[in-house]
């Protein structure tokens, strides 16, 4: 029997109504004939839930209970579907992470998956059973500890399953029908893309859109998984929703085709740092070891051997940076004069491959901002995708206004 994977996020399963709902789709695909592997997310609200325990338990929890405690929500919700399943006479089992096994790396919180032997599963499968539904977001430890695969992981997990098993396709039940060309919480003008590339794809979720784990995208890329985003609301056909596919397989695309964003950064510059060889070694080596994500980076001019020096990161890991700044300071390691921390940022980005052949994007993007008065505070680019840092108070205006000057509401 060919395997299909259904993914369904949180609000897709977040009351027991919305779960048979979830469980009739599963009941049409399996009418079609195909083995089903469901992966199930917790009940929305309940991870974040769970991590609010653990903040209050413990600021600076050991990270394996953290994953013990966080991974718990999709284990109810795997039990619930398979039962839900049962009652339409489907048969149908649930699997923990840990049971299947998923293998994972030891990387509490932020794990990678290794490896999914598909024997235990697919021997039920032969045995007569058409569902085996497996908690998303979930791993086992070479050492036996519960491991998760960082916020949003369920969607990593079923791209994992769909190419462990070879799947015909991976879709990813969610609260839209779509990837759209922004968030359309944000913008009413978000336009749904029928297919996106699996590189534009990358860009979106790693800048911001939330919609898939980028990790994800990185795997079905990697395993050529025929990746569809489609709604757990509506009536479904077999062309709903967005394909992520390759960039061959889209005809016509705009120069731009979506703008990305995220919320919470923070602008931090080390003013007047002593400017010789490995500075920046041991400013972003300390940091790292810190574990803080520094995103952009900006030297600024040098004068009379001192220069500023300037990088973002989430906001939530200032008080860290500033810890490793202070302590690499009083240790004598790097000398700097004050570290200014500008936690009111956020960061906009306009992502196409069409760039790679097109100049003039990011003249048209600073333009365009520049007409809404939107001061732009760090800029970076790559090939594909031009991001800036503004104040948190545009977020929502920069991100209309470039939607507008791209005309992403057009096809
Ligand atoms: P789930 O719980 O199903 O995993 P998520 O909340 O993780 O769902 O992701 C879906 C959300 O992603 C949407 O509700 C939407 O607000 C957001 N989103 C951000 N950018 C985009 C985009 N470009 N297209 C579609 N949705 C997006
Ligand atoms: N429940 C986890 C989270 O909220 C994983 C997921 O939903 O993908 O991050
Ligand atoms: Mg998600």
């Amino acid at each position: 029997m060919p395997v299909l994977v259904m993914k369904f996020g949180g609000t897709s399963v977040a009351t027991l109504d919305r779960i048979k709902r979830a469980a009739k789709r599963v009941g049409v695909e399996v009418a079609k004939g195909y083995d089903v592997i469901v992966i199930v997310s917790a009940m929305s609200g309940e991870t974040n839930k769970l991590v609010g325990f653990v903040n209050e338990t413990s600021p600076l929890y050991d990270a394996r209970e953290y994953d013990a405690i966080v991974s718990s929500g999709e284990n109810v919700t795997a039990g619930l579907m398979a039962l839900t399943l049962q009652e339409m006479d489907i048969p149908a089992r649930s699997w923990q992470g840990w049971q299947v096994p998923v293998k994972t790396t030891s990387a509490h919180s932020a794990a990678r998956i290794e490896e999914i032997p598909s024997d235990n599963i697919m021997s039920k499968f032969g045995e007569g059973m058409k569902v085996a539904v497996v908690a998303g977001f979930q791993g086992v430890s070479p050492e036996g500890r519960i491991t998760t695969l960082g916020r949003g992981g369920s969607d990593t997990t079923a791209v994992a399953f769909a190419a462990a098993f070879d799947a015909e396709r991976c879709d990813i039940y969610t609260d839209v029908d779509g990837v759209y060309t922004t968030d359309p919480r944000v913008s009413e003008k978000a336009r749904k893309l029928d297919k996106i590339a699996f590189e534009e794809m990358l860009e979106l979720a790693s800048l911001g859109a939330k919609v898939l784990q980028t990790r994800s995208v990185e795997l079905a890329m990697r395993y050529k998984v025929k990746l569809r985003v489609l709604s757990s609301f509506e009536e479904q056909s077999d062309e709903a929703g967005t394909l992520v596919c390759d960039e061959e397989e889209i005809m016509e695309s705009n120069v731009v085709s979506g703008v990305a964003f995220s919320r919470d950064e923070a602008k931090m510059t080390l003013i007047s740092v002593a400017d010789r060889p490995g500075i920046a070694a041991s400013i972003f080596g300390t940091l790292s070891d810190a574990g803080v994500n520094v995103d952009m980076i900006i030297q600024n001019i040098s004068e009379e051997g001192r220069t500023d020096m300037t990088f973002s990161c989430p906001v939530d890991q200032v008080a860290r940076a500033e810890k490793a700044m202070q302590d690499a300071k009083d240790g004598g390691e790097i000398n700097y004069h004050e570290l200014i921390a500008d936690e009111n940022t956020a960061k906009v980005s306009v992502v196409g491959i069409g760039m790679r052949s097109h100049t003039g994007v990011a003249a048209k993007m600073f333009e365009a901002l520049s007409n809404e008065g939107i001061n732009i505070k760090v800029i970076t680019t790559s090939e594909i995708k031009i991001s800036v840092l503004v104040d948190r108070k545009y977020l929502e205006l920069a991100v209309q206004t470039l939607h507008d000057a791209f005309e992403l509401e057009k096809a």
